[in-house]
């Protein structure tokens, strides 16, 4: 009897289909491919098999859809088995719904085989989870395709504090990143752009909401990507090796007895900006403040080194900064508005910065809450695509 399978072929990486897509395709006659797949995933299919290309890239114009059911049909008609087999999962941006509806409409029993999506492949490869605990409760899966009516409705998407994962999101990128901040999230909210995720050309950049559109510009980042918005962008440090020669940044970190990883989080991500965690080699504090709960936790969840400093050094670099002498950083720490002390010790997130970066600059003064100071200090030898932050005056 003939079988008709709706596909989901993975995000890319051909090694990310399920065992039950490959079964499918070594049994079809006639396989109906969309242009995202990778071709190396053909090569599962029967050598005998038909393969039709129905994708709308390659120059070529798509074929409408009530043209890949008709053959559909006249294939299953005819007695042959058919997969037809589309990126990530059918049921996610991929009109596999409709598919299914024609195909049932016809009298046609179709055996759905769910693929990886896009959405939380890509981000995955950078290491971020679309939902973490005490982060994310939650994602959204949202096309930036549609304008007009269609268009999603980013002020309630971004009232609802979310992670955002956006398909199909980059020509309209300008629009969506305006309708974000004057939905009022905020322009330091850390966000990725990931291109051909899985596949050997996948290319990425991290920055935050307000940057994301220069940024992904300046790298000449296009389809096929995904747009991650939220917070968890910023544990893209967490796993990715590939992030890890970018990291030139020092966060030098001043805080109170019992801050919270949360408080520490909203100083941090904000100064650090158009930057994020994962252009962060180490964060530096005080020796006192070595076992502080809050802060031992921030550099768990950002697998980051904590780099503690004697209140002596500290003082002697602050000395020797203010003084505008030959101070390893070469930018003067005199002027550096209200002093303020913690633990008995003056500047103390500037200082902690520097040290952490040896023959470095203070790239960004310190920034005071209510509990927590931040300074951060970037090494002068910068790799990658990373840039240095624009230099403050301090
Ligand atoms: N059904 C697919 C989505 C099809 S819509 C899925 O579940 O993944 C096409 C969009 O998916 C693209 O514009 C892009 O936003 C995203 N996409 C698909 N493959 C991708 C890849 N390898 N890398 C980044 N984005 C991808």
């Amino acid at each position: 009897m003939s079988r008709a399978w709706l596909i989901g072929a993975g995000p890319g990486d051909a090694e990310l289909i399920t065992v039950k897509a490959m079964r499918a395709l070594a049994q079809a006659d006639v396989v109906l491919v969309d242009d995202l797949v990778n071709p190396e995933i053909l090569d599962m299919a029967r050598a005998d098999a038909q393969i039709v290309h129905v994708g709308k890239r390659g120059g070529s114009a798509s074929t409408p859809q009530d043209e890949i059911i008709a053959t559909m049909l006249a294939h299953l008609g005819a007695g042959r088995s058919v997969a037809r087999l589309k990126g990530g999962d059918p049921f996610v941006f991929g009109r596999g719904g409709e598919e299914l509806l024609a195909l049932r409409a016809a009298g046609i029993q179709v055996e759905i085989v769910s693929g990886i999506t896009a959405g939380i492949a890509a981000p995955a490869t950078l290491g971020i989870p679309v939902t973490h605990r005490g982060m994310a409760q939650g994602a959204i899966f949202v096309t930036g395709h549609s304008a007009g009516e269609q268009e999603p409705d980013w002020r309630a998407l971004a009232a609802t504090g979310l992670t955002l994962v956006i398909y199909m999101g980059m020509r309209r990128l300008d629009d969506i990143v305006d309708a974000l901040l004057r939905a009022e999230m905020p322009a330091a909210t850390p966000c990725a752009a990931i291109e051909s995720a899985t596949l050997p050309g996948q290319r990425q950049t991290l920055a935050s909401l307000e940057a994301l559109p220069a940024e992904v510009r300046r790298m000449g980042l296009g389809s096929p990507a995904i747009l991650v918005i939220g917070s968890v962008a910023a544990l893209a440090s967490y796993t990715q090796a590939a992030a890890a020669p970018g990291r030139s940044l020092a966060v030098g970190i001043g805080c109170r007895r019992g801050v919270t990883v949360e408080q520490i989080e909203a100083a941090v991500l904000p100064a650090l900006a158009p930057h994020t965690m994962a252009d962060v080699a180490c964060v530096a504090t005080l020796d006192s403040k070595a076992d502080e709960p809050g802060l031992v936790a921030f550099c768990e969840r950002h697998r980051l080194r904590l780099t503690t400093f004697s209140a002596k050094e500290v003082q002697e670099c602050f000395a020797r900064d203010s003084s505008g002498s030959s101070g390893s950083s070469g930018s003067s720490l005199r002027g550096s508005e209200v002093v303020q002390e913690w633990a008995g010790v003056p500047g103390v997130c500037e200082p902690c910065a520097l040290l952490a970066s040896p023959g470095g600059t203070l790239v960004r003064g310190k920034r005071a809450t209510d509990a927590v100071t931040v300074a951060i200090a970037a090494s002068s030898a910068e790799h990658g695509t990373h840039r240095a932050l624009p230099r403050v005056q301090v």
